[in-house]
């Protein structure tokens, strides 16, 4: 037996098949990667989902517990129990979304809530988003009856709006009446929550929601003082134009003598 071709056997293959196994594992490489990429990306989605879930449980749980505490006492008290890496500033929650997103509560009168997270809910709205653009893109359909002079007539809040009036969240013309105020139909429209103060009015074309950033004034030395604000501006057809949002003040007013709190720009 000759030694040379003994050592050729062993050997076995030529470096163009090498090459060729190279190549194919190369493929495969990079056929994976993607796959492992989106299926990782899935599981993070589905964890945020759990965890939105779990939230929402825990706010109801806080709800049921203390139901005479605010609604951002609840979110607070759910994030706590979920320990000290997860957070809550008034209605955003963080430190539970596998990426680092922010969620945001939102609670309707009926008890149901809506949790969005800024890194997965496709449709991440903000509570003035919704409050905001429910109200202003229905505008045109929103309405109730006057009397004007003998004659009862419809009013949409267009109408009413484009007149330079205001509506407030606590609006003094529920003292003269509360079937027809646009708070009272506004509310019952939109079946939200709020322990936050809001006015709206007309703003060049389109409309200007404003709203306290830090919950309602109540104690008496807040009477015609000033309080910090957001200001979201919508277009006509009530879309938010969200790069004029911005950080302002407001006046708050008692309404001849009556606890009504209006909110003035
Ligand atoms: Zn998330």
């Amino acid at each position: 037996m000759n030694g040379q071709s003994y050592y050729k056997r062993i050997k076995g293959f030529t470096l163009a098949e090498l090459l060729i196994v190279v190549a194919i594992i190369g493929v495969l490489v990079a056929v994976s990667i993607p796959i492992f990429a989106s299926q990782k990306k899935k599981a993070e989605e589905a964890t945020c989902a759990a965890n939105r879930r779990s939230l929402m449980a825990a706010v109801r749980a806080a709800e049921i517990s203390d139901s005479t505490a605010s609604d951002k006492e609840w979110v607070a008290e759910a994030a706590k129990s979920f320990g000290s890496g997860v957070t809550a500033d008034g209605y955003t929650v963080k430190g539970l979304c596998p990426n680092g997103g922010t969620y945001t509560v939102t609670l309707y009168v009926d008890d149901t809530a809506n949790i969005a997270c800024d890194k997965h809910t496709a449709s991440n709205k903000t509570y003035s988003d919704i409050l905001g653009s429910s109200i202003l893109s229905k505008a045109g359909e929103i309405s109730r009856t006057i009397k004007v002079g003998n004659t009862i007539r419809p009013q949409t809040l267009n109408e009413y709006l484009n007149n330079g009036k205001f509506i407030d969240s606590e609006s003094p013309e529920t003292a003269q009446d509360t079937q027809t105020s646009w708070t009272y139909i506004i509310y019952q429209k939109m079946n939200l929550r709020t322990d936050q103060m809001w006015m709206i009015r007309k703003d060049g074309e389109g409309y200007a929601l404003y709203m306290t950033t830090d919950g309602k004034p109540t104690s008496v030395t807040d009477k015609d003082g000033s309080v910090k604000v957001t200001k979201y501006v919508y277009d006509s057809s009530g879309q938010l134009l969200t790069d004029k949002t911005e950080i302002t003040t407001a006046k708050v007013q008692y309404h001849q003598g009556t606890d009504y709190l209006v909110l003035r720009p």
